[in-house]
């Protein structure tokens, strides 16, 4: 198994440094990948990584939501959607995104679907860790 980051990801960068096999990276480009991913063959499933997170959005692959209920104005950030975030992260530098929305009060959303991505990003062709040394890696890294 291994642990998900799922659409709530806002790009805190948090959860990068905690863990211990150096398996979350940032995705790039980020419009087309808009969260940090973990590479699921790497991943010790050890759970550093989920206390990290301020906006909740790690979960065990098992455990990813089929219908997470909105406490309402926590971001969902994809691809598909047009919608302005801005906040500081993890190091107190501003992450703007374009691809976000805030849900409301009890909207349902299958986090479920964020699964496939995950996998995706590390696939041969895909970002996968080369994606920590371009500009815009490095730049969400704050290295
Ligand atoms: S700490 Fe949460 S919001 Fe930040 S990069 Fe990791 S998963 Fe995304
Ligand atoms: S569960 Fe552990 S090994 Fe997996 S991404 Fe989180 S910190 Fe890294």
């Amino acid at each position: 198994m291994t642990h998900i980051i799922t659409s709530l990801c806002l790009r805190d960068a948090g959860c990068v440094d905690v863990c211990p096999v150096e398996c979350i990276v940032p995705g790039v480009p980020q419009d087309k990948y808009p969260w940090f991913y973990i590479d699921p063959v790497t991943c010790i499933d050890c759970g550093a990584c989920v206390p990290e997170c301020p906006f909740t959005a790690i979960f065990p692959e098992d455990d990813v939501p089929a219908a997470y209920t909105a406490k309402g104005g926590e971001w969902i950030s994809l691809p598909t959607i047009s919608g302005h975030y801005e906040g500081p992260n993890h190091h107190g530098v501003k992450v703007v995104l374009e691809t976000a929305r805030q849900l409301a009060p009890g909207e349902q959303v299958d986090l479920t679907a964020d699964i496939k991505p995950n996998y995706d990003f590390f696939l041969p062709g895909g970002p996968g860790y080369g994606a920590n040394d371009t500009d815009e890696g490095k730049a969400a890294l704050h290295k």
